[in-house]
């Protein structure tokens, strides 16, 4: 709750009261509405439980002559309409404004329905909010990269990863306390990790000195880890990368992330995965591409032609006639798919034109332009007429 929220606070209205009410009339109107909206009397029903909140915080002000009366004040101050601005109201620690009563708070989070004495006792003690920092919390997902090479992303590869992140303690389990003992809820904040403090009308809550807002003592600390049931640990850790991953994609390593507090489940690792270009091929999907380059003569006379290939090499034919530019394609000799199988190699075939071609050569290439001419061989023939 911020500092004009407080101001803007209604406590009369809560209650149901004229600001006139006398203490007997106040106390009956919290008595009634207390009954009604209590937690028990309403479980599950979240605004029964804020109004339950307001009406107990109202009653605290109101309830006390002393808080009444400046409470009573310090809504006339600011009646005008101006809201206290800088120092004035500052809290003197931490916290902020809060309720100074927070029996709702302590049977807030507990849900209707899962039941059990285990929950009963868990929302009496850990589900004091989420200001409580004492119940297990998990930990959190971890993002990291790596740069694999073409033909290593398109098989599947198997990397080392060196992480340093927050791991729970090997000595104590993530406890945070000695072997063989345990920790136990901090009496001084019943396990909520707050205190409310009073100061004046206004109430502030801080986090408890006893336990450092944990709502949990630990007698005998885990020697390791100093009690925080965390250690930073640089891992290696090693990730199969499926094979057919592609440059950009995320993989998701279940259970590989940060650690949970107090025994909750690990967060998940996410890998960036970068994938670096290779001089011969290219990916369309699954497909992997390919440029032959191939002279005039091969594709005119036809010829096979041996393609590298993911595992190894494989013969292609080039039919005779074949058209420069043509797309041959390799079935099952693409990328592996998830599921089996793998997508094809698409070879693309184009002329390599010689820059420098000895006599012999170039005297027997122009013997053979004539001899095609007479041929009859015409290639601008598609544009007769144009
Ligand atoms: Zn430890
Ligand atoms: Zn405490």
């Amino acid at each position: 709750m911020s500092q004009r929220e407080w101001i803007e606070k209604d406590f009369y209205k809560e209650l149901g009261v004229s600001s006139g009410a006398s203490q007997d009339e106040i106390k009956k109107a919290y008595r009634k509405l207390a009954r009604d909206l209590h937690p028990d009397a309403n479980p599950g029903d979240t605004k029964a439980e804020e109004r339950f909140k307001s009406v107990s915080e109202a009653h605290a002000v109101l309830s006390d002559p002393a808080k009444r009366k400046e409470y009573d004040e310090t809504r006339k101050l600011f009646a005008g309409g101006g809201y206290p601005r800088g120092g004035g109201f500052t809290p003197g620690g931490g916290g902020g404004f809060s309720q100074d009563f927070n029996i709702g708070d302590i049977f807030g989070g507990a849900s209707a329905g899962d039941g059990g004495l285990g929950d009963l006792l868990g929302g009496l003690f850990n589900r004091g909010g989420t200001r409580t920092t004492s119940r297990p919390r998990r930990g959190a997902d971890v993002e990291t990269e790596t740069t694999l090479g073409f033909r290593e992303a398109a098989q599947g590869v198997t990397v080392p990863l060196r992480m340093t992140s927050p791991s729970p303690c090997t000595t104590c389990h993530g406890s945070g306390a000695k072997p063989g003992t345990s920790p136990r809820v901090c009496p001084h904040c019943n396990g909520t990790g707050v205190i409310s403090r009073n100061q004046g009308a206004f109430g502030f809550s801080e986090p408890c000195d006893d336990c450092r807002g944990t709502g949990s003592i630990i007698d005998d600390p885990c020697v390791d880890c100093h009690g925080s049931g965390i250690q930073n640990r640089t891992r290696t850790i090693t990730v199969r990368i499926p094979p057919g991953v592609s440059d950009g994609q995320r993989i998701r390593l279940a259970g590989q992330g940060e650690a949970g507090l107090r025994g909750a489940p690990s967060g998940d690792l996410f890998v960036s995965v970068h994938v670096s270009q290779d001089k011969v091929f290219g990916r369309n999907g699954d497909d992997l591409t390919l440029v032959l380059p191939v002279s005039y003569s091969e594709l005119v006379l036809g010829t096979t032609v041996s393609v590298p290939t993911l595992e190894g090499r494989v013969g292609v034919k080039v039919p005779p006639g074949t058209a420069d530019g043509r797309i041959l394609r390799v079935r099952g000799r693409g990328v592996p798919k998830r599921g089996g199988g793998a997508g094809d190699l698409l070879v693309t075939v184009k002329v390599a034109v010689p820059q420098k071609l000895d006599d012999n050569a170039a005297e027997a290439l122009r013997r053979y332009a004539e001899a095609e001419k007479a041929s009859g061989f015409d290639p601008r023939a598609g544009w007769a007429g144009a």
